[in-house]
């Protein structure tokens, strides 16, 4: 039986490689069959830009940031990756030990002989580094595990559920700790001198205690816990691959190809009007079945770790909605390992159903980014279901009555509200606001800026005074501008994030051939919907831009309000004559926040003008959004409305009022401030009108 015994001899090495081949075969064979299921989604370039996919790696993977967002499960993650990323090397080293190679017998290599022990690795065994780093690391993982086990037994959050798949993939991981110190603890036993391997002297007693105390003993118990060890090992490896602890293995690369687009910018619909002149029964836009998604959107169902940190963001979910990231990731994982292989043009699972997703599942969503903001492997939910959205609306013409007709009135008079579009520059009556088509070329060039003025600034009333008050603000700070008047087409926004990819298409060219066609070099804009599509969007058109006019180029700065004013503010442009001494809430928008990262600027200009902000408890990066984003201003909303329940939030802080930065957001809190009948208390300001109030 000697050829049992690990280190022993050529028996037991033929032992360990033909097992080892096995186990490392099964393990191959099971991960190619996974990315073999992955290529049935479509083809998408993640490769590109290569320092950034690597300083991304290296933040996410290596820094382990996301999760450090979180104060319990943070720290608890970076020491499990850690851990396991250190003990790595000792697997090597106890792999290797069981092969029996001594250096002194490699005349080539014999000058390593004097570093080696046993038939360990060089540099290893014996030595002082070795054995301290890897007792702590794995004492580490031992404290996390422990952390883990009584986070899923004890603590039970209820984002989190508690299967049997992730106890027992817990239970491995401690086995193999476990079994590691057990091994070096029996070889303390037997005589060898482990220096710093404070863990392994404490099991070496254990040993001693259950009566392992003879040389022969001893050298039971560390062949015992060689085996225990070893199949804990290939156990753990092999079933990696089938269990929903994959993500240990794909998390890294999906940080890696994620994509590094501008955060708050959807993905257009590649040779759309092409494929819309060329329309045939094989037509297809959006996605209903799985190989209608990317590679990469498949990979985001085996990286998810079912945390639920996205689901504890989501304001649809949050409020009783049918939807919730977390489900719309799972299900996605489910049908396609449901499906598995499948042959080309197979008839396919359709995934838009009241099984799997619903259609107020996929309406509900706000698309306010928390759930991207909070998944700690990067996945990307949005996109996801925009495109169930985009099949919806361009294949089936199926989307609630009332986005179809703000649709409609998009398409007719180029805003939602469906006012003429004539009038959209009404709202400058007595302002004597410049229009670029009115000025002369000589005029035009002195303009500085274009000012996008956006649907709702347009044709809302109270947003009109929006408008109104930035005009007065730009003019006092000596801001050249103009605004496009009835040439100014919807930003595109609402079209795109409802599913209609087509119409958004046509919207934003008009808008930047307008913009072409005046030389606009900077463009500002109070909605953070209008910045956030011009800004990161729009650039994706500039080829389709270049099929009408050869010479067309997009090299606009675009800003929000709040950064111009912000500027002005910090030049002495702007002076506040008049402190304003309000205490007030501040709503950060979806999408000047998540989607923008402008946090800080907002709230700096609103203290520059007096204002002392006192904070929601829900704020910056986990603000709540307001229920208006994704095109869900013109849907109806049942149950609990997001709006109510944000402005109970603003309420309970006391307040004076609420300050917003968003013509949606100020839409939303009014209606839900009124709802709670406390519309006397508390005011909705827009960031613009208290600076227009403090000049
Ligand atoms: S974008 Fe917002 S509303 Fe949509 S799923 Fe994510 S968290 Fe929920
Ligand atoms: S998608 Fe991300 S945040 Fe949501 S459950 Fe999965 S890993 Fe967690």
């Amino acid at each position: 039986m000697s050829f049992l015994i690990p280190g022993s001899g050529v028996g037991f090495a033929i032992l360990e490689v033909v097992f080892g081949f096995v186990l490392v075969g099964t393990f191959l064979y099971s991960t190619w069959d996974r990315i073999q299921l992955l290529l049935q989604g479509k083809p998408e370039v993640r490769w590109d830009r290569l320092p950034e996919r690597i300083n991304q790696f290296i933040r996410y993977v290596l820094g382990q940031s996301k999760l450090l967002q979180e104060a319990y499960g943070g720290p608890m993650h970076f020491f499990i990756f850690w851990g396991f990323m250190i003990l790595g090397f000792t697997i090597a080293n106890f792999l290797f030990e069981g092969l029996g190679i001594r250096f002194e017998k490699i005349p080539f290599l014999s000058f390593l002989a004097p570093f080696q022990h046993g038939t360990a690795l060089p540099f290893t065994e014996g030595f002082l580094w070795y054995h301290a780093v890897m007792d702590t690391f794995i004492l580490l993982v031992l404290i996390t595990m422990g952390m883990a086990f009584y986070r899923r037994l004890v603590l039970r959050p209820e984002r989190m559920e508690l299967t049997g798949q992730a106890l027992f993939i817990l239970t491995l991981i401690t086995l193999m700790m476990v079994t590691d110190v057990m091994l070096s603890g029996a070889k303390i036993v037997e005589g060898s001198y482990l220096p710093g391997a404070y863990l392994s002297v404490l099991t070496a007693d254990l040993w001693r205690v259950v009566g392992v105390r003879s040389e022969s003993a001893a050298r039971g118990a560390y062949v015992a816990s060689w085996w225990l060890h070893w199949f804990v090992f290939w156990g753990f490896l092999n079933y990696l691959p089938l269990s929903k602890h994959m993500h240990i293995m794909t998390a890294p690369f999906n940080v890696f190809f994620h994509s590094l687009e501008p955060k708050g910018a959807l993905q257009p619909i590649p040779n759309l009007s092409e494929m819309m002149e060329k329309f045939d029964e094989k037509t297809k836009f959006g996605a209903n079945t799985i190989p209608d998604f990317t590679w990469k959107q498949l990979l985001d169902g085996p990286t998810c770790q079912e945390c639920g940190r996205c689901q504890d963001m989501c304001p649809a979910y949050n409020t009783d909605k049918p939807l919730s990231p977390k489900k719309l990731i799972m299900e996605l994982k489910h049908v396609w390992l449901e499906e598995g292989h499948q042959p080309a043009g197979a008839e396919r699972k359709s995934l838009i159903s009241d099984e799997i997703f619903s259609l107020d599942f996929i309406w509900a969503c706000t698309t306010c980014r928390g759930c991207e903001w909070a998944c700690p492997v990067l996945n990307e939910h949005i996109q996801k279901i925009v495109d169930l959205r985009r099949f919806l609306t361009l294949m089936e013409g199926n989307l609630p009555a009332e986005g179809q007709v703000a649709l409609q009135n998009i398409e007719k008079n180029s805003n939602p509200w469906g006012v003429g579009f004539d009038q959209r520059a009404k709202w400058t009556e007595g302002l004597e606001v410049p229009v670029f088509g009115e000025l002369s070329e000589e005029d035009r060039k002195r303009i500085e800026y274009c000012y996008f003025v956006g649907c709702a600034g347009s044709f809302d009333e109270r947003n009109k005074k929006i408008a109104q008050n930035l005009v007065k603000i730009m003019k006092a700070g000596g801001v050249n501008f103009a605004i496009l008047g009835a040439e100014e087409a919807c930003c595109g926004d609402t079209a795109r994030r409802l599913g209609n990819e087509y119409l958004y298409q046509i919207l934003a060219l008009q808008n930047m051939n307008a913009m072409f066609g005046y030389g606009i070099k900077k463009v500002v804009t109070a909605c953070p919907h209008g910045f956030n599509t011009l800004k990161n969007e729009y650039p994706q058109f500039v080829a389709e831009a270049r099929k009408g006019n050869p010479d067309f180029a997009w090299n606009v700065e675009v800003v929000h309000a709040s950064e111009l004013i912000y500027r002005l503010l910090g030049e002495g442009k702007l002076k506040p004559a008049n402190k304003l001494e309000l205490e007030l809430a501040f709503h950060d928008s979806c999408y000047l926040g998540r989607h923008n990262d402008l946090y800080q600027i907002p709230r700096q200009t609103l203290q520059t003008v007096g204002i002392k902000v006192k904070e929601m408890p829900r704020n910056a990066e986990k603000s709540f959004c307001c229920g208006a984003g994704g095109g869900r201003m013109w849907l109806e909303e049942h149950g609990e409305k997001i709006n109510v329940n944000r402005s109970k939030e603003a309420i309970a802080t006391g307040a004076a009022g609420v300050a917003v930065n968003c013509p949606f957001c100020l839409t939303m809190f009014e209606d839900g401030i009124k709802d709670q009948g406390q519309e006397e208390k508390m005011k909705v300001y827009d960031l613009t009108e208290l600076v227009a109030q403090a000049l």
